[in-house]
């Protein structure tokens, strides 16, 4: 019997979970640990902050969908890992743990690095919890006039709510005819378009911002945020009246000075497994993969982690091999962009632009939704 430990109830964490669940035997033990019982759909929180959908569409209840599949789930803290010796140190309220095991499977994502940018926490917005979301809505349904800045800080590896919360915030203050009573700018230490990699939508996105008179400042990576002024580390500034910033991002905390990471991310190679310890794989947002962090990723490499896990434990060599690729919607009414583009060979993108792939979006969305949780929702 192996006991399996899975670390992380978000994209990577619950499909590898599942897969294991349909690929090893009864006899194995499968466990989840994540932090809260709750999953979120991270993609969904640019529209709960708009209203367009609602709390319940975006968290769905891991207990459920765990028991469903005989994965045992332990809602506490991951506190440190020993991959060395196969043990995790949990933590639940007071009280402290260890878990062994024989393999693992780290999926626990990415910190925010909020303490790199001075006064973030008490100035600045973000989107990337669901309480925030509805805090950053909160704000923009009773802003009428004024300055809204929108920004991506530098090493933020997420580029796509920044430029749908400027669509979406450009759409609502069209149809309430304020859209000459409120300038919105992105702000980017990076030119337009280029965390894609691809000219092609930085075109594009440069085109769709100037139909709805957006700006778009680059070359400002910020460093420091007062209450109505964000300074950059090149010594620029824009003032604002409201800001919503995308804030750095780190490899998960759990993982370091185990001599298993590089920047804080965590080395893997093309099967998953982590570089220089055994029983190890890591998938999601906390690995050391170029290019931005994304959840259809994260899908990805944990199918191949659980294939190579499942293969490993009946004895057999890797049988998947990740192939690091971008696959996105950038949503925008009609104006909507879709990029598809393998990050690790030169291979050419391919681009399209039109409201067809909003709905793509949407549809993928609610066929992944059902497919992972059978839509056990639970109830605020
Ligand atoms: C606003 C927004 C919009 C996005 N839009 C898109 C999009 O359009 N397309 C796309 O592909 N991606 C999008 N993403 C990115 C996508 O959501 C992430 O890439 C994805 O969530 C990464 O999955 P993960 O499993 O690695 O990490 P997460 O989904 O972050 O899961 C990590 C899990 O680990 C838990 N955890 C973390 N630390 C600990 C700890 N110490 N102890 C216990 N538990 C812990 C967390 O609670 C969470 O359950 C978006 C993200 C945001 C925030």
């Amino acid at each position: 019997m192996a006991k399996v430990l899975i670390l992380g109830g978000g994209f990577g964490g619950v499909v590898a979970a599942k897969r294991l669940a349909e690929q090893l035997g009864d006899e194995h033990q499968i466990t989840l640990v994540s932090r809260s019982r709750y999953f979120v759909f991270y993609p969904a929180l640019v529209r709960l902050a708009f209203g367009k959908c609602e709390q319940e569409d975006v968290s769905f209840d891991l207990r459920h969908a765990m028991l469903d599949r005989r994965v045992n789930f332990i809602e506490a803290e991951v506190a440190r890992i020993d991959p060395y010796k196969r043990k995790v140190t949990i933590a639940h309220g007071e009280v402290e743990g260890k878990l062994p095991y024989d393999y693992m499977i780290f999926a626990l994502g990415r910190r925010l690095a909020t303490e790199r940018i001075s006064g973030f926490y008490e100035h600045a917005h973000h989107l990337l919890n669901v309480d925030k979301a509805i805090r950053f809505g909160k704000a923009i349904a009773n802003f009428h006039d004024g300055r809204v800045v929108i920004g991506q800080c530098a090493g933020a590896r997420l580029p796509i709510p920044i430029y749908e919360t400027a669509f979406a915030l450009a759409k609502r203050l069209e149809e309430n005819n304020e859209r000459e009573r409120v300038r919105i700018t992105i702000v980017s230490p990076d030119a337009i378009g280029s965390e894609f990699g691809d000219s092609d939508v930085g075109i594009k996105l440069q085109k769709a911002l100037d139909r709805h008179q957006i700006e778009f400042l680059p070359d400002f990576p910020i460093e420091k945020v007062t209450e109505h002024a964000a300074m950059s580390e090149n010594g620029r500034a824009i003032n604002f009246d409201l800001l919503m910033l995308m804030p750095p991002f780190r490899g998960a905390s759990a993982a370091l000075y185990q001599g298993i990471t590089s920047d804080a991310y965590i080395n893997v190679d093309w099967s998953m497994r982590v570089i220089g310890v055994g029983g190890m794989y890591a998938v999601g947002d906390c690995v050391n993969f170029p290019g931005p962090k994304m959840g259809h990723m994260a899908l990805r490499q944990a199918d191949v982690a659980a294939a190579n896990l499942a293969a490993e434990i009946g004895g057999h060599e890797p049988v998947a091999h990740y192939e690091h690729e971008m696959r996105l919607v950038i949503e925008g009414g009609g104006d909507s962009i879709y990029l598809h583009k393998d990050i690790w060979t030169d291979e050419p993108s391919n681009v399209r632009q039109g409201r067809f792939w909003s709905w793509a979006k949407r549809a993928q969305e609610k066929y992944w939704e059902t497919a992972t949780f059978n839509i056990k929702k639970f109830q605020v």
